[in-house]
């Protein structure tokens, strides 16, 4: 049990540590002789968990007073309606780069709902994918707001520079990558992520939304959608995941425990550095992205021998390491490497694959 390591995309592993603290309170959470997952979401215990894990959240990610952060449904797609639901009107402009498939995603829902205008999209050289940096220009100036996703959990595709926008609000589809590093939430205007890559189990997603993009909300947006409606409540207008929530809080207070997200930082980089090291050693397994847009967090690899795919599976799943099959848009494998990932995971993988490559090779 001990040896198997989980590197699934989403839902995806959470901390060995957060999983027996709420294993140790499940049945009788707070001596109330109920579970965390039985009790009103209104009762004062579970706001203050509530209020308790929005607070850890802001000291991590340093979240400005002038920030509303919200818990909420619908998961990272939920949002790809519910931005352009808040932030623009039927007739007006959202810029979209397009750096792998939920961007491409967040562009076809948002041309459901306004003009979605795709400004940059991810190119390919010497047979390597990377990112353009799309200049700004006037053209773009009233745009509603400017959607990227800095993490394609998919294509493995990670930049870490804001897209030159002007004075358009900048919206990032963080589910991938929140957590993962600090950020300065001031150059943004909503942050949103589902939970279950790097936050917690699914069935949550968290909104960073600035003060002035609430209350903007087109009249038709379904309430439960309204990030006014959900600021004003304490994100408690319906009910909201409380069991996800409660297990977010928890990951928070795993995360201040180690340190907070500078040292979690330096550990995700030694990670990905150990596993494209190992990537990029002999041509045996080989990686389509640019070396300067590689994730820290989904890591995609190829076999140069294609026909060895289903072997290296099923032989690392013998060796305990667990869901390494590539996405099905993309094949191969790919191993995702988010916060919860210890270091030995990542050794234990990167010796499989030089055993594989000793053996097949
Ligand atoms: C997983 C993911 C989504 C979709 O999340 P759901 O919760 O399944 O709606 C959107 N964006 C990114 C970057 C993701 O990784």
């Amino acid at each position: 049990m001990n040896d198997v390591f989980n590197f699934s995309a989403g839902p995806a592993m959470l901390p060995h540590d957060v999983m027996v603290w709420a294993k140790d309170e499940f049945l009788n959470w707070r001596d109330s002789g109920s579970s965390v997952m039985e009790v009103s979401h209104r009762g004062k215990d579970f706001r203050e968990v509530a209020a308790e894990a929005e607070q850890d959240l802001r000291d991590l990610l340093a979240v400005p007073d002038n920030y509303h952060v919200l818990f909420t449904h619908g998961g990272g797609r939920g949002q790809f309606a519910a931005v352009p639901l808040n932030l623009s009107a039927a007739d007006q402009t959202s810029l979209h780069l397009v750096t792998g498939s939920w961007s491409k995603g967040a562009v076809s829902e948002a041309s459901k709902f306004n003009h979605a205008k795709v400004v940059g999209e991810v190119a390919e050289k010497d047979g390597l994918r990377y990112v353009p940096k799309p200049a700004f220009d006037e053209s773009m100036a009233d745009a509603a707001y400017y959607h990227f996703c800095p993490n394609e959990t998919v294509d493995g595709i990670e930049f870490n520079w804001l897209p030159e926008s002007g004075d358009v609000p900048l919206v990032a589809d963080m589910s991938s990558t929140i957590l993962s590093r600090p950020l300065n939430i001031k150059d943004y205007g909503v942050i949103y992520a589902g939970a279950q890559k790097n936050i917690g189990p699914s069935g949550l997603s968290v909104v960073i939304v600035r003060d002035d993009l609430v209350g903007k909300a087109r009249q038709e947006t379904p309430s439960i959608f309204d990030y006014a409606l959900l600021a004003e409540s304490d994100s408690m207008y319906n009910t909201p995941p409380t069991f996800s929530w409660y297990l977010a809080g928890l990951v928070f207070k795993w995360l201040k425990g180690q340190g907070g997200l500078s040292v979690i930082d330096k550990r995700n980089e030694e990670k990905a550095n150990l596993l494209y090291a190992e990537i990029n050693n002999t041509g045996f397994y080989r990686s389509n992205v640019h070396p300067d847009n590689r994730s820290r967090m989904n890591v995609p690899f190829q076999l140069a021998n294609p026909e060895l795919d289903n072997l290296f599976l099923e032989q690392a799943e013998q060796a305990g390491l667990m869901a390494l099959k590539g996405h099905r848009f993309v094949g191969g494998m790919r191993a995702s490497i988010y916060n919860a990932m210890p270091i030995n995971g990542v050794v234990a993988l990167v010796e499989f694959m030089q055993e594989f490559e000793r053996t097949h090779g």
